[in-house]
């Protein structure tokens, strides 16, 4: 039942030969931190801040801002909250923020492209993630970065913005724990350089595979080639692992597929450490790595990275694991 679910939620995630898994949740509001805490989330891995901003007539200001994360925060008791600014444009229009209609808004300004073009609006949320991750363990996360000079455009406007606030007698942390969606191909091919940039890596597959693949998820006659389990999108994984590793960075799984229990061993042995899902997954997820060794998720990763299609990859996964 439910409470034997949430305690197996709580326990951490090791697999047999003892790697443990960072599992997290992933928010839209700060009520829901209390919901994927009781699930046994070790921290909210992605607060998609995007829900503070809709059903509104203006955006939320820079204390209400700071409320809100805070108020995650608090609710984690202590454990880490990762806040991705505003991701809108593409499919999540708002009213009063000015957004020319696109031909093409999952090609035109979406995530940080929409917020670099609009200071103002981007500069109140910065101030107020500041703020919040100078009183908790708060982390910043930025969506759509697409290349380095991008992230670095980006970063250089956060460090503005925390100098505008301690000049103005505000006690702000020197630093911010600073990680980046990988979710435009291009981040993931570059993700050596973007790697040096930055402190985590977060992939989110949603993204990262209708634009590998071309294929628009809302549109049902392609809807069928979106699939996260393509080779295709299991390379610019290992290779967003690869480099990570290489750098001395965590990467953690955001997307829809950290949320399938199946999926786990197959991810591990991409080289992920960190998973977040809503809340309901946590359990099985959880469940699905304490069952597996590393070797034998290495062993799938490589079957699967060289599979010929997702069909092919899931019947792997189905298994007899190789032993
Ligand atoms: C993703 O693209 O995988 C992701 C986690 O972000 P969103 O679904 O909010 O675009
Ligand atoms: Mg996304």
């Amino acid at each position: 039942g439910r409470e034997a679910a949430k305690a197996k939620g709580s326990a951490p995630a090791t697999t047999r030969d003892g790697l443990t898994v960072a599992v997290m949740g992933n928010i839209g509001t700060p009520a829901e931190a209390l919901r994927v805490l009781e699930y046994g989330a070790e921290g909210v891995g992605l607060f998609r801040t995007e829900f503070l901003f809709l059903d509104r007539d203006q955006a939320p200001d820079e204390e209400e801002q700071m409320a809100a994360y805070v108020a995650a925060a608090t609710a984690m008791q202590g454990r880490p909250v990762i806040i991705r600014t505003l991701d809108v444009g593409g499919d999540k229009p708002i009213r009063y923020l000015d957004a020319p209609p696109e031909a093409n808004p999952f090609l035109g300004e979406r995530g940080v492209r929409f917020c670099m073009a609009r200071p103002a609006l981007f500069r109140t949320q910065l101030r107020a993630v500041w703020r919040a991750a100078s009183v908790a363990d708060i982390r910043i996360m930025y969506p759509m970065v697409s290349d380095a000079g991008e992230l670095a455009e980006v970063l250089a406007f956060a460090a503005r913005v925390r100098e505008d606030l301690v000049g103005e007698g505000f006690a702000i942390a020197d630093r911010m724990m600073t990680g980046i969606m990988i979710e435009v191909p291009s981040a993931a091919v570059v993700a050596d350089r973007l790697a040096g940039l930055c402190d985590f890596f977060s992939i989110g597959t949603n993204d990262l595979t209708q634009y590998v693949m071309a294929c628009d998820r809302g549109n049902a006659a392609v809807a069928g080639r979106c699939d996260s389990l393509n080779p295709a999108v299991l390379r610019l994984i290992a290779m967003t692992c690869d480099a990570a590793r290489a750098a001395g960075i965590p990467v953690c799984l955001c997307g829809e597929l950290a949320g399938d229990s199946r999926a786990a061993p197959l991810l591990l042995g991409l080289g992920l450490t960190e998973l977040s899902m809503g809340g309901p997954a946590i359990a099985a997820v959880k469940e699905a790595i304490r069952s597996v060794d590393m070797a034998q998720c290495r062993a799938l990763a490589r079957a699967a990275l060289n599979a010929g299609s997702p069909e092919a990859v899931r019947e792997l996964l189905r298994g007899p694991r190789p032993a």
